[in-house]
């Protein structure tokens, strides 16, 4: 059987642009939204309601709670347009019933359409969410609008989506429309019984339930048709990652054994003895290594725990057998800094290390390349770039990927098949919950890097109102004085790259004017070679103070930084605040975090900064952020940093992690090749969810 996509799944991948309202210009929107270059109709149909219009109560006037979303009768009392040269004033409308009134705020509008959709003394329903403006009731960009006759043909339960900017209700309803009325005939792939006993229903019409609500209860995440979705999710995940293991352990491995001589003068050259846990793992590693099987094995440690050096000497043991290593990092900046720290240990045990990216180009790319093939470079260093096709290496024997959670399994396999049944070393910080580890990473053997190295002192953790920035800069201003480093980080908002650059960029002139050219810039918009300029010379000390966007956040090295100040660190997640600080207490001064938030602070975002303020233990805030995150919140939400789901949400599905994956399992013990009807409809599910790479792992036969 063959990796095509089943034939009757075709309507569900053709692109956005085939629904209704959907044009070059909205499809670019959707990408965001959707958060996928080139959506497709299945990104639409999982992109699920956040709650409905319930247009079964209209409330009086009198009667709305501001924020919430309404359908009311009003009477259209007047019009009044913007002032005329000024066209982002908004074109009001003024309307009332018979116990207060509500202003219609419009803008961009054109006044003809506007005067025919509400006419003077005529009764309209409008439906949208009011809100107080200066006292007053107002609605602005009202969702729909209808008369008498339009309001009976209304549908009275509507969903509401997440919507991102430029993207209107409507227009996603209307595509939801032609999306659902795509959903073909699919066989069930979820085993009959289980699908009876938890009363689920199909796919299909899971979806069209969501998408086509009755009752506002028909749209709650705990309910049976987004639970079923959830549940197909989760199983396809664990479906795609026991494919992958089984592939994997068919692949026997060779073992590579080792006396450990490269090691030990990498140890010696280190000017600090293995912790106790780095010992550890290392011997995990040396032994898994040296077994006829393959290594699959995460390397988990709190940011600063030193699992750069783990990683190396597992290197040095495959090429003290004279086979290869390749370190992949997510980011330029990574890669260039682990060949930094890296480079001088190589030296010291002969091993020649290379460095391959998307800047590696032309004439040098391809000396590296031609060293690769013949086994003249022994680890290669690199991002992404390392598992393009022209990469060939001579005898790759380990593959080390740094901050996993960015790569995707597709990509871990890529790099995995650059060689012979190639040993894989994960590392991450992301300190993710222990219940969790199997559902991102599948069934690998974990190593723990527990104590931070010796010499570490507590982190001064403080939360100070952005109105007191003054007296931060004056603290700041002592620091350089005192001849410490510090990172200022501004946040990103999500929506507007722009102006988190201008706000960064601000930020920099002000304190460039205060305390001159020992302040630096760096942002994720700036040009490789500028943004290694940058950190270069922050790392050497010929600048101290390094203003930065969140490009910082993941692995930077600089032990001599002691002050970390984050600007409106409400905005960022726990997770996310805890890596941002990991980047101080590195070495063995004092250090201390500032964290500045805008008033008023919430009960949640207050909670949120204090646990920071009491602890460093990533494991523990990871569990505290689970805790704090509401309802709604995704389970892959960017915030927490944790690789996703796009349906299942953790509070309400978790449970259901286990029966997937023992339902994996069993699958694939009956029919590991999905020969049978229902590893037939099983492909489909994987197709649905992404995971086809899977397929083609499938043993022939
Ligand atoms: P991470 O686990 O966050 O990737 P790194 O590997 O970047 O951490 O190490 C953080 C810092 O700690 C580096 O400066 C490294 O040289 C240092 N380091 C690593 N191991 C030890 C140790 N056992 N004792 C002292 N310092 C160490
Ligand atoms: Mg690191």
């Amino acid at each position: 059987m063959g990796a095509m996509r089943p034939l009757v799944l075709n309507p569900l991948f053709g692109s956005l642009t085939g629904l209704p309202g959907i044009g070059p210009k909205l499809e670019k929107l959707y990408a965001r939204l959707l958060d996928r270059e080139a959506p497709r109709v299945v990104d639409l149909l999982f992109h699920l309601p956040s709650g409905i219009i319930d247009r079964r109560a209209r409330p009086k006037l009198r009667d709305v709670v501001p924020g919430q979303i309404v359908t009311v009768a009003v009477t259209v009392m007047k019009h009044r347009p913007g002032p005329p040269h000024r066209s982002r004033a908004p074109y009001r409308i003024e309307t009332e019933d018979d116990t207060g009134a509500l202003t219609l705020t419009f803008f961009h509008a054109r006044k003809d359409y506007l005067e025919k959709l509400l006419p003077v003394g005529e009764t309209r329903y409008v439906s949208g969410t009011a809100e107080l403006y200066d006292g007053m009731l107002q609605m602005v960009h009202p969702d729909r609008v209808v008369d008498e006759k339009g309001f009976a043909d209304l549908p009275l339960v509507e969903p509401v989506y997440p919507l991102t900017e430029g993207l209107a209700l409507g227009n996603i309803r209307r595509a939801m429309d032609g999306a659902v009325a795509r959903l073909p005939d699919m066989p069930e792939w979820q085993d009959d019984a289980w699908v009876s006993r938890e009363r689920f229903p199909a796919f299909a019409n899971a979806l069209r339930q969501l998408h086509r609500p009755h009752e506002p209860h028909d749209v709650l995440r705990e309910n049976l048709a987004w639970t079923r979705l959830a549940y197909d999710e989760l199983l396809a995940g664990q479906l795609a990652l026991a494919l992958v293991r089984a592939h994997m352990r068919r692949q026997a491995g060779k073992g590579t054994a080792s006396e450990g001589r490269l090691r030990a003068r990498i140890l010696k050259a280190l000017p600090y003895a293995l912790t106790h846990s780095q010992q550890k793992a290392v011997d995990d590693i040396i032994t898994d290594l040296a077994r006829p099987h393959r290594m699959l094995r995460l390397l988990q440690g709190d940011v600063g725990s030193g699992k750069t050096v783990v990683a190396l000497t597992a290197a040095a043991a495959v090429i003290e057998a004279g086979r290869q290593a390749a370190f992949m990092a997510p980011t330029e900046i990574l890669a260039r800094q682990h060949l930094k720290t890296i480079a001088p240990l190589a030296e010291a045990a002969g091993i020649r290390v290379a460095i391959l990216t998307g800047r590696e180009r032309g004439g040098d790319r391809k000396t590296i390349l031609d060293r690769l093939a013949l086994g003249d470079i022994d680890l290669l260093i690199g991002t992404h770039a390392l598992f393009q096709e022209t990469v060939a290496f001579h005898d790759l024997a380990l593959a080390v990927v740094d901050e996993q959670h960015r790569f995707g399994v597709h990509q871990r396999l890529a790099l995995a098949q650059k060689g012979d049944a190639v040993d894989v070393l994960v590392l991450t910080a992301t300190p993710i919950p222990r219940t969790l580890v199997l559902t991102f990473f599948g069934d690998m053997d974990v190593s723990e890097l527990r104590e931070k190295p010796a010499g570490r002192q507590p982190i001064d953790t403080r939360t100070i109102p952005l109105s007191r920035v003054e007296d931060v800069e004056e603290a700041v201003g002592r620091a350089l004085a005192d001849k410490q480093r510090v990172y200022w980080v501004c946040p990103l908002v999500e929506d507007s790259e722009k102006i988190d650059l201008a706000a960064a960029e601000d930020r920099f002139q002000e304190l460039r004017k205060k305390f001159g050219k020992a302040v630096d810039l760096v942002h994720g918009r700036m040009k490789g070679a500028e943004k290694d300029a940058a950190m270069s010379r922050f790392s050497s000390g010929q600048t101290q103070l390094l203003v930065a966007t969140t490009v910082i956040e993941v692995g930077v090295d600089v032990p001599e930084a002691t002050v970390m100040v984050i600007e409106h660190a409400e905005r960022f997640g726990l997770a996310q605040l805890h890596q941002l600080r990991g980047r101080i207490g590195r070495g063995s001064g004092h250090s201390t975090c500032l964290l500045l938030y805008k008033t008023p602070l919430g009960e949640t975002a207050k909670a949120r900064l204090n646990i920071l303020r009491e602890t460093e233990d990533g494991f523990r805030i990871a569990e505290e952020d689970l805790k704090l995150r509401g309802e709604g919140d995704l389970l892959g939400t960017r915030q927490s940093g944790m690789p996703g789901f796009r349906i299942a949400r953790l509070e309400f599905h978790s449970k259901y992690l286990g029966a997937a994956r023992d339902d994996a399992a069993l699958i694939l013990q009956r029919d590991p090749g999905l020969a049978t009807p229902r590893g037939d409809a099983l492909r489909h599910l994987l197709y649905l969810f992404g995971k086809d790479e899977a397929i083609k792992l499938i043993r022939a036969g």
